[in-house]
């Protein structure tokens, strides 16, 4: 039976979205890419540590760089899923004159980028792609499981104007790699902690099944069985309207799809099983603004006492 949190009455006093984000952030040239002012980054740290204060006392932490190894993302099966959001690192590979020739193209007014090959590398998706193979490498899953603490700086190519949709944005996550039990277990006590920090917080939210953007037509499919099989969660919080509310955390089951690709195994022998939660940090923050107001100062007690603001 699936955690069902109570309802928060859906009372949103949202301020003027345009005027948030020109007060939270300065921009960069590219929607969805900004940069952060100390108000909104001071949020930010104290969402990261409200998160910390709950995390599994057993929890291994990792902090990942932007990029990852491309190889492990194609071997995790991406491409089938989101080919649209993914961004690739490219570089001038070339010897010395044909790097000089792309500048000189450039220089002359032409196009530079013709010349550019991919490297090795992806920026990141997602916070928890590289934690699997990190752990299949250390042989069979201990009988306890592995709890992670892990973060990243993500990229996806949505470039959006809206203020909850961003191309570059923080994850932090839980990661629990074992039995279907032990990640069953993980997933609920996670969706119960997260309906606590979001009532600390004092933003409405709403505990709903959810599907992830699947690409194409055949994605429409994959998404009507995720939602069939109840993989995915999402707690919603209203940050632009009441109809199309955000999703700020997500709350994920693989099966044994990580297992698979990676040839993780239990003690057991059967394959390992694997779930996240994610926190989608800026997003989390934005709603907190949205919710409260600009001047974190005239933030409710408790929410300003659950931040040690
Ligand atoms: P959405 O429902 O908005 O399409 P998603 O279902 O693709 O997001 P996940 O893949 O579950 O999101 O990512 C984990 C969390 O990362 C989300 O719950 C959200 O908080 C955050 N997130 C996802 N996409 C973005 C984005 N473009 N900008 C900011 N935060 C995001
Ligand atoms: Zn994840
Ligand atoms: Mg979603």
């Amino acid at each position: 039976m699936p955690f069902q949190p109570p309802r928060h009455p859906a009372t949103i006093n949202t301020v003027e979205i345009d005027g948030m984000a020109r007060t939270l952030f300065r921009p960069m040239g590219a929607d969805g890419v900004y940069a952060r002012t100390a108000a909104y980054e001071t949020v930010i740290e104290k969402l990261a540590q409200l998160i910390s204060s709950y995390r599994d006392p057993e929890a291994e932490i990792l902090r990942f760089p932007p990029v990852m190894s491309r190889h492990q993302l194609e071997k995790s099966g991406y491409l089938k899923s989101f080919p649209n959001l993914l961004g690739c690192v490219c570089a001038l590979h070339g010897s010395e004159a044909e790097i000089n020739g792309a500048v000189a193209r450039h220089d002359a007014g032409g196009d530079w980028t013709t010349s550019l090959t991919p490297a090795d590398l992806v920026l990141s998706p997602a916070a928890c792609y590289p934690v699997y193979p990190i752990a299949a490498e250390r042989g069979p899953v201990p009988e306890a499981g592995y709890v992670f603490d892990i973060a990243a700086d993500v990229f996806r190519h949505e470039p959006s104007k809206e203020i909850d949709r961003f191309q570059s944005f923080r994850m932090r996550e839980y990661v629990c790699i074992g039995s279907p039990d032990q990640v069953a277990s993980f997933r609920n006590r996670w969706m119960e902690r997260a309906t606590t920090i979001a009532d600390l917080l004092e933003v409405p939210y709403q505990m709903e099944q959810a599907s992830d953007p699947f690409f194409g037509r055949m994605g429409q499919m994959k998404a009507v069985a995720q939602l069939q099989a109840a993989l995915k969660f999402e707690l919603l919080i209203p940050v632009r309207s009441n109809e199309k509310q955000t999703a700020c955390m997500s709350f994920n089951y693989h099966k044994e799809h990580f297992g698979t690709v990676w040839d993780m195994k239990l003690a057991s022998g059967e394959l390992a099983h694997s779930g996240c939660v994610a926190f989608g940090m800026d997003r989390l923050a934005v709603a907190l603004f949205a919710v409260h107001g600009l001047d974190t100062a005239k933030w409710p007690d408790g929410v300003r006492n659950a931040l040690s603001l």
